[in-house]
């Protein structure tokens, strides 16, 4: 060894033992990034959507490297590096004119929590890496679990710790909770039977052998969320048998549509094996009939789920938890803490009727999950995972129902008052009214408004095509100027004789936005439309051509 490797090989090993000895210094970036974040929660670091527009392509300059460094180096370099390269440019979520999308603010003490949770790396796996993290899971799930179903005091008590039991799943988020719901949903209708040993240990083909059907099928609203898409495709159901059926001009399932689907099915000899009820889809909020779809479930005889991934906390407003009316008798319900409940992101649930609903999806291990044990690992599809459970613990207790009534319904009425602003200004169209706190609009000139309400079915679509452009123009630009946010998606609605719409998408779940910020979104929109010269010009003449 030379001297200089001696002392690289010195220099390495001292920066090594610091990172798991050496607290950060108060005055070191990582500390004033810290604190930063959790002393101007409201406006982490800048009152912007983004600090500085950089373009995209000049970013990724930052992250070329593609070999993995080679020697350890000291916190504080690295510190200075994330701050320049990556807090600067990240997305700031929790602004309260960042209105287009599911991300909210968090309430400040999620911050140190999940600063302990991570130091207490805690496996939710199993009961020997979680002790108390196990029951207070289980906790969580009960709570959830009551919120829908409101079984009664012996109900939980019977239930909620019962070893080879389990009210729910917790997981990363919706996506999962789908997935473990359609498991379930599988494994209960392909289930041992006789010689055959069940779906789970014989797999699709003997199934579908066993029991005569020609293929499995899924029935959900055609705005159903493309997790489902992926459920399908993982459990050999196939993509293509996750039949979506037509939306009313309300973008709720219709049910003669969804009976009719479903007999044409079985005359083919595909089985239904699951419907799905929506509650609050992901475009436009709405929520299912999922009295009406429950009767058809019972009918067809198949599992009954309700996505309420994103819609699910309005359960939380006595006000409000009437819209989800029918959810109670789903047998699987999706819940993400981390779309409305102001928990942050990697808290997804799905919660079961009936507490031995996971039976079908168990598996057990020697050194592990043995039979008997309370460790929650042997109902989940996930492995290893941490205790987010304690971030909605800590919300549920602090917030309360009480604190969650008022922030759902002030994000209700929200809504509500926005729509109404929309509807009120000459140069807005409302394309969804909000029947939680989601709704679509988009930008269009009073003339052109006029000229619309007579035109023919022909020119109606030429309208539309060049409004589509002038709201990607609107949105994009709005995005780039960096003061405020709303999304963009692309929607049939009925009035338009189902012609693809695209429209400006406004999820109002922060509490700090405010009235005067709705109105300077519609403001800044309207000036943006105007630095337009493609479309505007275009649609101008359209209208002055249909009133000639
Ligand atoms: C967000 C969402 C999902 C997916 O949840 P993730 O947490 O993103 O995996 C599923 N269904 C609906 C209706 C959603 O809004």
């Amino acid at each position: 060894m030379t001297e200089q490797s001696k002392r690289l090989a010195t220099a390495s090993e001292e920066a090594l033992w610091r990172i798991f000895t050496v607290p950060e210094a108060p005055d070191s970036t990582l500390s004033i990034i810290e604190q930063n974040i959790s002393q101007n929660l409201a406006g982490f670091l800048r009152e912007s959507i983004v600090a500085v527009e950089k373009p995209l392509w000049q970013i990724e300059r930052d992250f070329q490297a593609h070999q993995i460094p080679t020697d350890p180096r000291f916190v504080s370099d690295y510190a200075e590096q994330l701050m320049q390269q990556l807090v600067a440019h990240s997305v700031h979520t929790a602004a309260p004119s960042f209105i287009g999308h599911m991300t909210s603010a968090l309430p400040y003490f999620v911050l140190p929590l999940s600063k302990m949770m991570v130091g207490l790396n805690q496996n939710l796996v199993k009961i020997e890496t979680s002790k108390a993290f196990t029951p207070l899971e289980r906790q969580v799930l009960g709570m959830m679990h009551h919120l829908v179903y409101g079984e009664g005091e012996s109900f939980y008590k019977k239930w909620m710790h019962s070893a080879n039991h389990s009210l729910g799943a917790f997981c990363s988020g919706g996506t999962i909770a789908n997935i473990t719901a359609l498991w379930i949903a599988r494994n209960r209708l392909l289930k041992a039977d006789g010689e055959f040993k069940g779906v789970a240990k014989e797999g699709l083909f003997r199934a579908m052998k066993h029991y005569g059907y020609e293929g499995l099928a899924v029935l959900v609203s055609e705005r159903g969320h493309y997790s489902l898409g992926k459920a399908a495709d993982l459990l050999g159901i196939g993509r293509e048998h996750l039949v979506p059926v037509q939306t009313d001009e309300n973008n709720k399932v219709r049910l003669d549509e969804m009976r009719r689907v479903a007999a044409e099915l079985q005359s083919r000899n595909i089985k239904v094996m699951a419907i799905v009820g929506v509650a609050g889809t992901t475009e436009t909020g709405n929520v299912d009939p999922l009295h009406q779809l429950a009767d058809l479930a019972q009918e067809l005889g198949c599992h009954f789920h309700v996505d309420a991934a994103w819609g699910g906390a309005t359960l939380l407003s006595d006000k409000y938890r009437q819209l989800l009316s029918g959810i109670e008798r789903a047998d699987s319900v999706t819940i993400d803490a981390h779309k409305q409940m102001y928990v942050p992101m990697g808290a997804g649930m799905v919660v079961f009727k009936h507490p031995s609903s996971a039976h079908v999806i168990e598996h057990h291990a020697e050194y592990i999950l043995r039979k008997g044990s309370k460790d929650l690992g042997s109902q989940t599809l996930e492995g290893s995972r941490p205790g987010m459970a304690m971030l909605v613990h800590a919300c549920l207790q602090v917030i309360g129902r009480k604190g969650y009534e008022i922030l759902i319904n002030r994000s209700l009425d929200k809504a509500r008052y926005f729509a109404e602003l929309i509807r009120q200004h000459s140069e807005f169209e409302l394309i969804t009214e909000p029947e939680l706190c989601l709704l679509t609009y988009r930008y269009v000139p009073a003339e052109v408004q006029a000229a619309m309400q007579n035109a023919s079915a022909e020119r109606l679509q030429k309208f539309n095509e060049l409004l589509n452009g002038l709201t990607r123009f609107i949105q994009k630009r709005q995005r780039e100027e960096g003061l405020s946010f709303v999304s963009r998606t692309r929607i049939q609605p009925a009035q338009y004789h189902r012609h693809g719409t695209v429209v400006f998408r406004v999820v109002l779940a922060n509490p700090l936005t405010t009235d005067q910020i709705l109105q300077d979104v519609l403001m800044e929109q309207q000036q943006i439309a105007a630095q337009d010269h493609e479309y505007l010009p275009k649609l101008l003449q359209l209208a002055r051509d249909s009133a000639a």
